[in-house]
């Protein structure tokens, strides 16, 4: 008869508990070593005129694959980054990866390159020569920048942040308010800063022939830039009756994957 040494219950719990939470705790360092370790990189979703399905450009998003841990979803890391001062350094490594992929991009003057730019990043002082000099590496075709603002935290209304986005829009750039109708992106933020483009977020899209209320704010939403004169682009379309719904609608431009997930650079030439 063997006999099996017995490890209290309490003990087992208290070590999974603590994989658990070493697994899920991001540190600031871990988010610094990544940059430096050249662990994450861009992913492009295509953005498609909702009337004809041209291809009208892409969005860059950012990955991080861990090596032996897997990949990091950017909800997770992003809000650490953020709450721990880091999104100047993270953003500024991220537009040089984007304007690394920009040849294998093929994009031209007619397609729309579009960035998002947390509120924090956008109130610092290295902001606007940042993006002139990310801009300056795009080439003199360069398709259009656009800047998806989001803000997590309430941006603060500061000649600061004025400035920069005039800046911004002086180089050529547009501006979006990324997550349009969510959190603090609402019609305060549209008050205050002056955009070029709303985003409907896409908890707005699949309300969409649900019966939900959503889909009575998504129309409200859709009138509201009709009525202030900006473009609306949706995201998060993943069926054709959501595609019919918004092209009904007038909205001009939309991604989702019904079109096309987040592809890698180089396999962007092949969707097309
Ligand atoms: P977001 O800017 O609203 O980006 C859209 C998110 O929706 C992306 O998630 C995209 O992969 C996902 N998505 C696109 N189409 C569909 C669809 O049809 N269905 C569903 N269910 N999802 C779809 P992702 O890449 O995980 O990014 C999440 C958020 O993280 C982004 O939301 C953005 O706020 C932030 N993020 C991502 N990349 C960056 C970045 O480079 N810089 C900054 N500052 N934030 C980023
Ligand atoms: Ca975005
Ligand atoms: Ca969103």
């Amino acid at each position: 008869m063997s006999i099996r040494p017995r490890v209290p219950r309490f003990l087992c719990s208290a070590v999974l508990f603590w994989g658990h939470c070493a697994r899920r705790f991001l540190s600031a360092r871990a988010i610094q070593r990544a940059i430096r370790r050249r662990e994450f990189r861009m992913v492009y979703q295509p953005i498609v005129a909702l009337d004809t399905l041209a291809f009208s450009g892409v969005e860059a998003l950012v990955r991080w694959h861990r090596p032996g841990r897997g990949g990091v979803p950017p909800d997770r890391f992003i809000p650490v980054a953020e709450s721990r001062g880091l999104m100047a350094e993270l953003t500024r490594h991220i537009l040089d990866l984007v304007a690394r992929d920009a040849v294998s991009l093929g994009l031209g003057a007619q397609h729309r390159l579009a960035v998002n730019i947390s509120g924090s990043y956008l109130a610092t002082q290295a902001f606007a020569e940042d993006i002139r000099r990310f801009m300056g590496r795009l080439g003199p075709d360069r398709p259009v920048v656009v800047l998806e603002l989001t803000e997590r935290e309430c941006l603060p209304d500061s000649p600061l942040v004025r400035h920069n986005m005039a800046q911004a829009r002086a180089l050529g750039a547009l501006w979006s308010l990324d997550d349009f109708g969510t959190g603090h992106n609402s019609l305060a933020c549209l008050d205050r800063f002056p955009v070029d483009h709303l985003k409907i977020d896409r908890s707005y899209i699949r309300g969409i022939g649900t019966g939900s209320i959503r889909a009575v704010v998504l129309d409200t939403l859709i009138d509201l830039a009709r009525r202030l004169n900006l473009a609306v682009v949706s995201e998060g379309i993943e069926t054709e009756a959501q595609a019919a719904y918004l092209r009904d609608r007038g909205v001009a431009l939309g991604q989702g994957y019904l079109f096309a997930k987040p592809l890698e650079a180089a396999d962007l030439a092949a969707w097309r």
